[in-house]
């Protein structure tokens, strides 16, 4: 039998984490188990999990009606190929996402991840303009701060300095950015702050294939919450270009701001959607993008007469059963109840940390709670300050956040807020 600490060596010497060097000296956990909201660590210690392993485990880990439904879809098959072939999970999952999202949203295709469902968004903009003989339209505009994931195209989309543009620069097409919107949540949003937006369209909008946003929440460029009326604005003004809108729910969608998606929160409908991340409560990878009829049923027309995107494992039947099987559990749950005592708890707990001086911003929306702080966070120091305090939360650069799962109670939430707030007191230099 090897140790632990043999195994952790392994661990140090072959194995990238996201977005860290190989050689690095911030410590990786390893954990044996989670059930509830709780990771259990293999040195025996338990925390509380304050990220839903990024945003995706809104039930929490180890759920029994969960557990019960993959081990039943497991005595049928784990996988089928999608080529030619279906299943139920494929066409039952389906069939209630359709029922749930925005209006005109009529068909989906499954992928693997949200990059790969960002992916696919934007070659179904492009292979519908392409159908449209207007082939010209190939550029997409975007948000400063942006984030929409890792592969080529998605990371076009992303925020040029986050997304290392420069590194990539001969590699990446060229998209348009424009500044990111400054009116908060629950402002309202002025001409001002939509007009980087409008210039874009009206001087480049004949050759912009789509706008493509996180709607409300710009979550890993930045963390921030936006004016659902500027959202308002920007729908109408793809209409007036006859530009298509990409909305990318990844991280909003399944009700982490409050509604089942954020584009509810301006009435909003995309052309084009991408979901992930919570769809399947956590357990398994898969994303969708969804699109309209219109669109469909263009790119059916057009040349080459196909969509030309198939993942391998493509609607993987036990990933479709863990989507059914969570979304139906968040729906029988008083979820928009449980939100807004999130909500609230997440306003309070994190109120006092407006007083430190290392932080500059406090903002709260949904199940989403930021501390913004003046000075990126050093994640060698900090990060185990919150593990010894028994909890689970990972920062990012300036940003210490929580995205709890939906189900945490009063006391455990009180206990991440908590830590958060005395943790930061301690780091002020
Ligand atoms: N879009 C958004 C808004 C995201 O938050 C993420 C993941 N953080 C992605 C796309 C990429 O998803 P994935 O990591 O599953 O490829």
């Amino acid at each position: 039998m090897r140790t632990l600490e043999q195994l952790l060596e392994i661990d140090r010497q072959s194995i990238w984490h996201p977005y860290s060097a190989m050689s690095s000296d911030v410590p990786v956990y390893p954990v044996v188990s989670a059930e509830g909201v709780r990771l259990k660590l293999a040195d025996g210690r338990e925390l509380i999990d304050g990220m839903s392993s990024w945003w995706c485990a809104i039930h929490g880990y180890s759920h029994p009606q969960m557990n019960a439904a993959l081990e039943q879809q497991l005595k049928n098959m784990a996988h089928v190929m999608f080529g030619g072939l279906t299943h139920l999970p494929a066409v039952e999952l389906t069939e209630h996402l359709l029922t749930l999202v925005p209006e005109p949203l009529d068909a989906i295709f499954y992928s693997d991840s949200g990059s790969v469902s960002v992916e696919v968004a934007l070659k179904m903009a492009i292979q519908y303009w392409h159908a449209k003989e207007e082939p010209g339209r190939k550029q997409f505009i975007s948000l400063r701060a942006a984030y929409h994931g890792d592969t080529f195209g998605a990371m076009s989309v992303c925020d040029p300095v986050t997304g290392l543009h420069t590194l990539f620069n001969e590699l990446l097409p060229k998209q348009l950015f424009i500044e990111q919107p400054l009116c908060r949540f629950g402002e309202s949003c002025s001409k001002k702050d939509i007009a980087p937006l409008e210039q874009a369209l009206s001087r480049h909008g004949d050759h912009i294939a789509a706008v493509i946003m996180e709607p409300i929440v710009q979550g890993a460029g930045g963390m921030w919450f936006y004016s659902a009326d500027y959202l308002k604005q920007a729908r109408a003004l793809c209409d007036h270009y006859g530009v298509l809108l990409i909305l990318d729910e990844i991280a909003t969608g399944f009700g982490r701001t409050g509604r089942l998606f954020a584009c509810e929160h301006a009435g909003v409908s995309p052309d084009i959607m991408c979901i992930g991340k919570a769809m399947t409560g956590g357990y398994l990878s898969l994303a969708a993008t969804l699109t309209t009829k219109e669109i469909h049923t263009t790119i059916d027309n057009g040349e080459p007469g196909v969509f030309m995107h198939g993942p391998t494992f493509m609607a993987n039947p036990l990933a479709c059963v863990a989507a059914l099987t969570s979304i139906r559990l968040l729906l029988d749950s008083p979820w928009q109840e449980n939100i807004s005592r999130i909500q609230r708890q997440l306003q309070q707990g994190l109120a006092a940390c407006r007083e430190l001086s290392n932080v500059n911003d406090v903002r709260v929306l949904g199940a989403t709670g930021v501390v913004e702080l003046t000075e990126p966070v050093d994640m060698k120091s900090i990060v185990p300050r919150f593990v010894d305090a028994g909890v689970w939360v990972r920062p990012f650069g300036k940003l210490v956040y929580l995205m709890p799962p939906y189900i945490i109670n009063d006391e455990d939430l009180h206990k991440l807020t908590g830590t958060i707030t005395s943790v930061l007191s301690q780091v002020i230099n």
